[in-house]
């Protein structure tokens, strides 16, 4: 690049909104729990996790990798069980069963979608609350619900930790979520209205989402399909989290938000967030951190028994 085009397009990032750097986020957060991994596991509980995988699903095998790899690298005990997509349904129960009983292990993560013949809410449903680092069961969904404390689910409560780097304060704000999945738009919705935030959940019967999302000084993009907010959809200063993995024509990686264009439109007072490099290595992040936060509990529960 040039001197001027360099000068020009210096120029024109000062004028947009600035990024949430979620690997950086990650990376500092991680420090940290690696730190707290090892004064438990100097207390002779080393926090554990347990992924187990069914079947041979290209992304669900990248996914558990990387979980497994993280929790190397952060000093977690970390145990992969792989199966094939034939196991019985009651074959895996027992396997989560075993775990929920075995003390080196403080997480259970089930990995989703599971083969048609299983029913994924009898296997989340069977994992032990205490051990529930997904944040997926009934029980944790209604602790969540009731402000009590308990695991949340890692991509909302990645999102939250994202938005708390802002420095933007939630108290009284209105935040929009675009989506209602039960592992992102819902729970994600509760959180920030934990934090005091005034929150509207849109949906794809939603009439006029722009109404909505033009009105938000926090909108969270949780859809799961490429350029869901564009620019005349947002306001000048706003935080912008997007949650959407998608695919854009040249196969590239892509959220659901209108990146170059929405940046531009929120302007040097807003906040955005980069796919990747944004919500993608939050949501490991506090898997480790649900899994620590598990084991610090257990300790807790031995000491106080
Ligand atoms: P989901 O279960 O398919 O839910 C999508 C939600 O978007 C639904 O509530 C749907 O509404 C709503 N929606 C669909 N089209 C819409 C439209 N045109 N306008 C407004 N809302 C619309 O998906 P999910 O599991 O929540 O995931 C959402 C996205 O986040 C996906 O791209 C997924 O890959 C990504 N994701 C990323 C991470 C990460 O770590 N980065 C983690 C989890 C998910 P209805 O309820 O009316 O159908």
């Amino acid at each position: 690049m040039c001197g001027l085009a360099a000068f020009l397009f210096g120029a024109h990032l000062a004028m947009t909104a600035r990024l949430i750097d979620g690997l950086a986020l990650a990376r500092e957060l991680r420090g940290a729990l690696g730190a707290r991994a090892e004064a438990l596991a100097a207390r002779g509980g080393r926090p554990g996790l347990a992924v187990i995988l069914v079947g041979e699903d290209p992304a669900s095998a990248v996914y558990v990798r990387n979980k497994v790899k993280a929790c190397a690298e952060h000093g977690l005990h970390s145990v992969l069980e792989k199966y094939p997509a034939t196991l019985a349904e009651a074959e895996l129960l027992a396997r989560v069963a075993a775990l929920n009983a075995d003390p080196a292990i403080h997480g259970v993560l089930v990995q989703m979608p599971l083969p048609r013949h299983i029913d994924p809410a009898k296997v989340i449903a069977a994992i032990d609350s205490a051990k529930d680092v997904d944040g997926y069961s009934l029980r944790s969904a209604g602790e969540l619900m009731s402000g009590l404390p308990g695991l949340r689910p890692c991509t909302p409560l990645g999102c939250m930790k994202l938005i708390e780097r802002t420095g933007v304060a939630l108290r009284g704000r209105h935040a929009v979520v675009i989506g209602r999945s039960n592992t992102v738009g819902k729970p994600m919705a509760l959180l920030l209205l934990q934090a005091d935030a005034t929150v509207t959940v849109c949906h794809s019967r939603t009439g006029d989402l722009a109404r909505h999302t033009r009105g938000a000084d926090v909108v969270v993009a949780a859809v799961g399909r490429r350029n869901t907010l564009g620019a005349d959809m947002v306001k000048p200063g706003a935080v912008v989290i997007d949650v959407g993995m998608n695919r854009d024509d040249a196969g590239k990686l892509c959220g659901d938000v209108d990146f170059a264009a929405v940046r531009a439109a929120l302007g040097p007072q807003g906040w955005i967030t980069p796919v990747p490099g944004g919500v993608g290595p939050m949501t490991i992040t506090m898997l480790l951190a649900n899994t620590v936060d598990a084991a610090e509990r257990r300790l807790r529960a031995g000491a106080a028994a």
